[in-house]
């Protein structure tokens, strides 16, 4: 398969962005790229379905900087060549820096400018005034730029893309996107991408294309079995913090992991509750400021991190509530937290941004759309990586996961979930723990936490903003997910005696504090996704769940038993 791919070297590429590809370590083009980029490159209109980590961005990003690199070789004068719509903050960052790697070696013709992350229209407009050749934003900023003769493109812009257009529409921005075409010029070269092709996207290829080429690579929208292993664990509210807790105190589950839940105030119950066994994790959701969020992630791309608890706002508010929120292919859901706290409609941590090798993606509440599960869990799985995604699931979730298997098998056979096969009655010894911790957990000590971490943020954010523009390297020094201590923590749950934990684990668990202080202060090496799960458990665990290891399944050589 790989032997007939076609090269990059071979796509009559910019000497330039040939060596960034190679920079990139790229040895050769993703599907999607292979088709897109001569496509593009030949003038043609594209509208692509791509699933998240499949090389889209370059798919798109390397046409755009080739045709500037071209046209500036006959117009030099600068202007903005290119527009990129993205639905969040969080893309268009990731987006910027994507085309800043391919462009490391033409930085001077190929500038490029994210609109999206910051507040202040006026803060930006310097920015706009020096007419960067690629300008990226959602389409509220971009729309409110065009309406403030910031940003003018009638006469000079030459591409558009909009990125995971189905997003665009699910964040509400349809409007905003169709009193932007307004400021275009009459021809332009245009590229929609998005996961899945809705009713919305089809409306929007009429409007936006000429005659497209239709790109349909994936089969399915999230990779096959052999890459990415998905179960599920029927469980109750209670015991998803047993589970958790053994899971990742235990260092069962290993390598970088999401834990997605449903509301903000959930995550910081799970920080407070993991935080009593000396267990760190950020939280992310869409109340941080949009620096402190990106930051996070970098950090965590970085290694910094094993554990994110993020909220998925758009999924799910009040998991309990779960029961009479059926889920639906494409449903949009509107979240209300409790306490009217400011949120961002432009945050989508499950949508779109690129986490970097994540080994696993836990479902501690499920989501209530097929849509929404596949992006999350499309955070696991990207490029060539193996990956695995777990979901718990209470009663009163039950019907949102058959909705969402159903819909998944609809896409793809063997996409369903599989039973994960875990005894918890050999966890029975860790329940009174997790209860003890439970107690020191409090609704004040959330509503605590909650406040006390935006506080935080804030100043970070400020920090982030201003001192960190001129001493980048400190920012390394600045972590997220520090204890917030409002709950009362009790020093002996830091440690797991012995005798708790199930006989045959013992010999392959790690219990001691030590390695772990250790480990927060270096982060681990980049670009390897480590197995899920601890290896000398599998085949001697009589938890043979325990042996869902994206790695080996992938070489076929354990399956579940
Ligand atoms: P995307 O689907 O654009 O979010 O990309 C997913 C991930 O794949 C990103 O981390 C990219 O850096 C990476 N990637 C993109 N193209 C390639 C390629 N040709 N070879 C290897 N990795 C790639």
């Amino acid at each position: 398969m790989a032997t007939e791919r076609l090269q990059f070297h071979e796509m009559g590429l910019d000497d330039r962005l040939l060596k960034a590809v190679a920079d990139l370590g790229w040895s050769q083009p993703t599907l999607i790229q292979e088709k897109a980029v001569p496509l593009a490159l030949e003038g043609k209109d594209i509208l692509a379905r791509a699933r998240t980590g499949s090389g889209k961005t370059a798919a798109y990003a390397v046409p755009v900087i080739q045709r500037i690199l071209a046209s500036k070789q006959s117009v030099r004068e600068q202007d903005v060549r290119a527009l990129i719509l993205v639905p969040t903050k969080e893309l268009g960052q990731q987006v910027q820096t994507m085309i800043r790697q391919l462009t490391a070696y033409c930085s001077r013709d190929v500038r490029v400018a994210d609109i999206s992350g910051k507040a202040d229209l006026s803060a930006q407009r310097p920015i706009l005034m020096e007419k960067p050749d690629v300008v990226v934003g959602t389409p509220s900023r971009v729309l409110a730029h065009l309406g403030a003769q910031n940003l003018v493109l009638h006469s000079s812009l030459e591409t558009l893309v909009v990125d995971e257009a189905d997003l665009l529409f699910s964040f509400g921005f349809e409007a905003d996107l169709k009193n932007l075409l307004c400021h275009l010029p009459k021809i332009y070269q245009s590229f929609l991408m998005s996961a899945t092709l809705t009713e919305d996207v089809q409306a929007l290829k009429e409007l936006l294309l000429h005659n497209p080429v239709i790109l349909k690579l994936q089969g399915s929208q999230l990779p096959d079995s052999s890459q990415l292993q998905q179960y599920s664990i029927k469980c109750e509210e209670e015991d998803k913090f047993l589970l958790i807790y053994t899971l990742l105190r235990l260092r069962l589950v290993q390598g970088k992991t999401l834990v997605f839940v449903g509301a903000v105030d959930r995550s910081y119950r799970l920080k407070l509750f993991l935080e009593q066994f000396g267990i760190p994790a950020c939280v992310l959701n869409s109340e941080l400021p949009v620096h402190s969020r990106c930051h996070i992630i970098t950090q965590f791309n970085q290694g910094f991190y094993d554990y994110i608890i993020a909220t998925d706002e758009q999924s799910l508010a009040d998991p309990t509530a779960a029961a009479q929120t059926p889920a639906g292919k494409g449903k949009k859901k509107k979240t209300t937290e409790k306490g009217g706290k400011t949120k961002d409609k432009e945050y989508g941590v499950s949508r779109g941004v690129d986490f970097q090798n994540v080994a696993n993606v836990i479902n501690f509440d499920f989501p209530t759309t097929v849509e929404s599960y596949i992006h999350r869990v499309g955070r696991t799985a990207r490029a060539d990586n193996p990956g695995t995604a777990l979901s718990f699931i209470a009663h009163t979730e039950l019907a949102l996961l058959s909705e969402v298997e159903e819909g998944l098998a609809g896409d793809h056979a063997d996409s369903v979930l599989k039973p994960y096969q875990f005894k918890m009655d050999e966890i029975e010894g860790f329940r009174y723990r997790c209860r003890d911790a439970m107690r020191s957990v409090t609704k004040q000590a959330v509503r605590e936490a909650r406040l006390k971490e935006i506080k935080q943020e804030l100043l970070n954010s400020e920090k982030l903003k201003t001192y960190f523009e001129d001493n980048p390297r400190d920012l390394q020094l600045l972590r997220h997910d520090k204890d917030i201590h409002p709950a009362v923590v009790k020093p002996h749950l830091k440690n797991v005696p012995e005798y708790l934990v199930p006989e045959t684990l013992r010999s392959a668990v790690t219990l001691s504090g030590r390695r772990r202080r250790k480990r927060r202060e270096k982060p681990k090496p980049e670009g390897v996704v480590k197995s899920s799960f601890k290896k000398n458990i599998q085949g001697k665990n009589p938890l043979k769940s325990f042996r869902y290891t994206g790695g080996r399944n992938r070489k076929g050589k354990a399956g579940q038993s």
